[in-house]
This record gives C-alpha cells, sequence and structure tokens, in this order.
C-alpha cells in the first residue's frame, strides 16, 4: 500500500517554523532550494542540517514527489555546504534518518552533515 506522505505534512513542524523565520537559526548556506543551519544538540564539532525549503516529510517523499530541479538543487546545496566550510578534502558523514525504524524525529526531509573529527560508530 502506498502512503501519501505529502497528506501527512505537519505544516508546523520545527523546521518549518525555522523555513518561516519562525524560530531564528544561524544560516550558514540559503539558496532557492535548500536552507543549512547547525544541530541544536551537535554530534560532531560540525554538524550541520541541510533541508530542502519545500514541504517534504522524509527522503521516501522527498524522491517522490519532489521535482528534478529541487532534488539537484538540495544535492547541490550539500555540496556547497561542505566547500564552504572547507571539508572537500577532510571529509564529512551525510545521514538522513527516514521514518520511524531510523529515528527520524522531525517531520521534514533533512540531512545531517557531520565532520571536524574522524567520525566513530561507523555504522557501515
Ligand atoms: P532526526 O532524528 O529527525 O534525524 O534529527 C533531527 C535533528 O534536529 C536532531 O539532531 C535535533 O538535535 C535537531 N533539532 C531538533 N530541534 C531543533 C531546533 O529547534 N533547532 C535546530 N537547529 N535543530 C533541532
Amino acid at each position: 500500500m502506498t502512503v501519501d506522505l505529502q497528506a501527512l505534512y505537519d505544516a508546523d513542524n520545527i523546521f518549518a517554523k525555522i523555513l518561516r523565520r519562525e524560530i531564528p537559526v544561524e544560516i550558514i548556506y540559503e539558496d532557492d532550494y535548500a536552507l543549512a543551519f547547525p544541530d541544536i544538540a551537535p554530534q560532531a564539532p560540525i554538524h550541520v542540517l541541510i533541508i530542502p525549503k519545500g514541504a517534504y516529510v522524509s527522503s521516501a517523499d522527498f524522491g517522490a514527489s519532489a521535482s528534478d530541479a529541487e532534488i539537484a538543487g538540495l544535492a547541490r546545496a550539500i555540496t556547497k555546504v561542505a566547500e564552504n566550510l572547507g571539508l572537500s578534502h577532510s571529509g564529512y558523514r551525510l545521514i538522513s534518518n527516514t521514518g520511524p525504524d531510523a529515528g527520524q524525529e522531525v517531520p521534514h526531509y533533512h540531512v545531517h552533515l557531520l565532520a571536524g573529527a574522524k567520525l566513530s560508530a561507523k555504522l557501515i
């Protein structure tokens, strides 16, 4: 059975409020497609969240419903954030928790960028 994730989108989730500037954040990067800001509870010396501007619940929703321009825009934004933070050579880890089994807490698609040290707990 296909779940209509778009119908489940909660317009009052915390990242939607950040996108509407109802909650202040330090903007690390912004363009037409994406916004990047520090995670409130960093799990590494550098921990940035990169989110699409469109209303998507998760990676599943984004992959199914976003336009090609939005998908490319987010991918480019992630690369820009890493470049701007000087991480292109030292490296970084991208994580996107999708749904309950992955422990996704905020129901607006987001990619975690972790960097700034040798990262432990490598799962795969
Ligand atoms: P998830 O578990 O959904 O993949 O990750 C959600 C992330 O959002 C967590 O790492 C959490 O620390 C972060 N977060 C939750 N609320 C806020 C907030 O109000 N501001 C910021 N900057 N990050 C938040």
